[in-house]
Order: structure tokens, then C-alpha cells, then sequence
């Protein structure tokens, strides 16, 4: 990993803070960089000694994406024949059900690796992985590859800890893997291992803990569901898991528990400013106005939901209603893509096919990719551009024949979407994406690892 250096960048055509209202707009400033902060953004500001000067000329800024859900194992599971046009029932039971046994130590590291750069590539700065490969007699290995993988990369990395403890007979797949789930004590012995190796309570942590169960209304009894929510609260953890995705979701809380989703986590203590839902499709007015009460977030899936059918969530509505929003791009075993520029470009068109041209601004999108990611994983260092704020921040080079002609040029990346070309990337300071090229990265390599990785995917357990 590069070290800290002192930075100035120039000539940037426009700088995007991912704030709200008037301010989402700092104009064409030059932003200067010490000790990892931002400590000046303004007009012709001179290089000082010692200081590396990048030329942003044809350029746009943003603060580094957050991608708020994602499952990094997932990367080597891309366009499964079998799933390709299954709904997310018959997806998990075709495409990741089948393989959680296959995954070890190695095959999850080629997969991470895919991920991350994937994600460093589209100018994530910061990912929260939902690791669920976790069960009785496996290893927890996996979740600790992800924070060295990060690490090498210089990406902020949040841990959501995933897993079950409880067999879903009701969960269409998972009886075929004959995975058996985890005690408690093996699920909270881990969190504790996890937290005094890993976890850093600091709005500028490099690397976070959460407890993640993989799916509240399946992956445990109730019981344990209020009891867990208890031990992360004590722990000073964060919640994170899957809810109201399909309404086949929805049908199955009210068949089994004759409720509403959200009115089901409600009771066990799943609300609140330190607890996110990953999708929030199906959602009646009632829910939306409890987790807005809450503070309670939501990781908005766009291209995910769409590729498995699953609908689309109802987030001008959150949004307006004061719900903190935030992107994932969801594991690319069911999207194909792991790049938040489409997640952001899919966020900004499919609520205005839905509801009408006012539907999404482009400065809320960027707001729900940057500055809402760090509300809901409590990271308020980074996600904006301003001053005093850690330098997580993404040069998009935009000299190319598909920007020529734009009037607005600062919201390029998000209403032209992929492809566009990371020039530079930054993680508090640290130079992580450099004109382009991730350093020290092998690509031959790891497109050799993909595919040897792969052929061992195509075995399925029956
Ligand atoms: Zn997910």
C-alpha cells in the first residue's frame, strides 16, 4: 500500500461534495490534501514544497463511492447459466446455495480480490461486505482474508458478519447444502475474536465489525434475533441484514409471523440509527414512516432488483420521508457488475421510469452513494467533500469522444454511466487507484486465478 503524501489537485472541470440542497456543488476548485485530510478547496491554489500535484484537467471530482451491501465471495459465480433467469428463490437455491461448500480460503481470496477491484476501478473507496459463509463445522478464515485483501488495497472495509443459526427448511436451496448452521456461541465467540483483531469505533475507521445474520425471518429463531441485536448493542456494534427483497419475503413474515417485515424487526429491536436494511423492495407506507422515525437505513440494490425481477424499491419515497439511503451494488452473482457507477446510473433512471422525470435528482444519487453510505455505517469522516473531511475522494478522467459535448459535465458520471475511466483514487490520502492502474496489481495473474477459480465453481454439490 502507497504511503500518505501530501496532495494538490488542479484544473478539475467541477468538484461534487455528496452534500444536499446548494452545497452538493463546490465548482471548479483545486483541493489540497495533508495528512490524509482535506485542508483547502479553492480557486489557483499553489503547489506547496514536498507536495504531489495531480493534473485533474478534463477531469471531475466526487467523494469515493460507499457501497453499502455486497457479497464479495459472489465474484466468481457471474452469469451462472442455471440462475440467469430465476427469481431470487430459485436463484439462491441454483447459483450461491449450491457452491457454499466450495468455497475455501483460496478460491474466497481470488474471488475478493475480483471484487475489490472491480469496485476500486468504479471509484468505491469504501465497501461493506456481507460474508456469509459461515456454518458449524467451516472455517472463519474467509471473513479474515477480506480485512487483509482490503488492506493491501488501502480500501476502507467493513466486516458485515454474516451467517445462520438456524437450518431454513422454509428457504428453498439451503437444505441442499446440508450446511449446518452455527450455535450462537460460535457466532458471538467469532464477533468477539473479529472485534478485539479488527474494529475501530472512529468515524475515520479503516476497518469495522457488524452483525450481519444473514436474513432475519429465516437465518434464526426470534429469540435469538432480539438476543443478538442485545449482544451487538453492547458491543458497540453495528446491524446490518437482508429485508423485504421479494414479496414472496413479505408473504412469508405474514403467513409466519402475522406482520409486516418491518413491524417483525421492530419487535425484536431491529430499528434504529445503527441498523441498516439491505433492498427494502416491498415496503407499505407504515414501514417507511417506522424507519424514518428510527433513523433506521437502507442499502438501495437498483440493478439487482431489477436482474432477479424483484421490483423496485420505493426510495424517492424514503428519501422524502427522511429514511437515511444509501447504494450497494448487492454480490454480482446477481448483477454482473460490481461497478457503483452503474448502480448509480440504474439509481437515477429506474425511479424516473417508474414515477416520472422528477423522480431522482443527480446530486440526490451521489448523495445516497457517498454522504448517505456514511451515515449508515456511522463513518461521518468520510462521504463528503469538505473541508477537515479525510481524503476518500475519485478523479473521473472524462477526455473522451463519449463526454464531448455535455453542458453539465459535473454530473457525467452519473447520467452517462459506465464505461468511464477511474483516474485517480484516493483512501484517506493514500494514492489507491494511480492514473489509472491500481499499483502492484497483476492482471494476467489474477485473470488466470479467475478462471481456474471458475472451473471450480461449475462442480456443484448436490
Ligand atoms: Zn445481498
Amino acid at each position: 500500500m502507497t504511503q500518505v503524501q501530501n496532495i494538490l489537485i488542479k484544473n478539475p472541470f467541477a468538484v461534487m461534495t455528496g452534500l444536499r440542497g446548494p452545497r452538493a456543488r463546490a465548482g471548479a476548485v483545486d483541493i489540497r490534501i495533508v495528512n490524509g485530510r482535506i485542508a483547502e478547496m479553492a480557486e489557483d491554489l499553489q503547489a506547496q514544497p514536498g507536495e504531489r500535484v495531480i493534473d485533474a484537467r478534463h477531469c471531475v471530482v466526487y467523494p469515493g463511492w460507499i457501497n453499502t451491501h455486497h457479497h464479495l465471495f459472489q465474484n466468481l459465480l457471474k452469469a451462472v447459466p442455471e440462475g440467469l433467469n430465476q427469481d431470487l428463490q430459485g436463484w439462491l437455491a441454483s447459483v450461491p446455495y449450491p457452491r457454499l461448500n466450495r468455497f475455501t480460503p483460496q478460491l474466497a481470496k481470488i474471488a475478493a480480490k475480483l471484487g475489490m477491484v472491480e469496485l476500486l476501478l468504479s471509484g468505491v473507496t469504501t465497501c461493506a461486505d456481507h460474508h456469509y459463509l459461515y456454518h458449524a463445522h467451516g472455517t472463519t478464515e474467509t471473513g479474515d482474508l477480506l480485512f487483509d485483501m482490503a488492506d493491501d488495497f488501502g480500501l476502507r472495509f467493513v466486516l458485515c458478519r454474516g451467517g445462520a443459526l438456524e437450518s431454513a427448511s422454509a428457504h428453498p436451496g439451503f437444505s441442499k447444502t446440508a450446511l449446518q448452521p452455527e450455535t450462537l456461541e460460535q457466532m458471538v465467540g467469532d464477533l468477539e475474536r473479529l472485534k478485539s483483531r479488527y474494529h475501530q469505533d472512529t468515524p475515520d475507521a479503516m476497518r469495522r465489525v457488524v452483525v450481519a445474520p444473514t436474513t432475519p425471518t429465516f437465518s434464526l429463531p426470534p429469540t435469538l434475533l432480539r438476543e443478538l441485536a442485545h449482544t451487538a448493542r453492547g458491543m458497540g456494534l453495528r446491524l446490518h441484514t437482508h429485508l423485504s427483497e421479494t414479496q414472496n419475503y413479505v408473504n412469508f413474515c405474514r403467513e409466519k409471523y402475522n406482520c409486516l417485515p418491518v413491524e417483525f424487526v421492530a419487535e425484536h429491536e431491529w430499528l434504529g440509527p445503527d441498523v441498516w436494511f439491505a433492498h427494502a423492495v416491498h415496503m407499505q407506507p407504515g414501514e417507511i414512516r417506522m424507519l424514518a422515525q428510527t433513523g433506521t437505513g437502507v442499502s438501495h440494490c437498483p440493478v439487482s432488483n431489477a436482474r432477479l425481477g424483484s421490483g423496485v424499491a420505493p426510495i424517492p419515497q424514503m428519501y422524502e420521508a427522511g429514511v437515511p439511503i444509501s447504494l450497494g451494488v448487492d454480490g454480482v452473482a446477481s448483477n454482473e457488475s460490481g461497478s457503483m457507477v452503474g448502480e448509480v446510473n440504474t439509481a437515477w433512471l429506474i425511479h424516473r421510469a417508474e414515477q416520472g422525470a422528477s423522480a431522482t435528482t443527480a446530486e440526490d444519487v451521489i448523495h445516497w452513494g457517498t454522504a448517505g453510505g456514511a451515515q449508515v455505517l456511522g463513518l461521518g469522516a468520510v462521504g463528503t467533500l469538505e473541508i477537515g473531511q479525510a481524503a476518500d475522494l475519485v478523479i473521473y478522467g472524462l477526455d473522451h469522444p463519449r463526454f464531448f459535448g455535455f453542458h453539465d459535465i459535473a454530473v457525467a458520471p452519473v447520467v452517462a454511466g459506465e464505461p468511464i475511466a477511474v483516474k485517480y483514487s484516493l483512501v484517506g490520502g493514500r494514492v489507491v487507484v494511480d492514473d489509472g492502474v491500481i499499483p502492484g496489481l497483476d492482471v494476467q495473474q489474477m485473470r488466470a486465478e479467475a478462471w481456474e477459480g471458475v472451473q471450480q465453481m461449475m462442480k456443484v454439490d448436490d
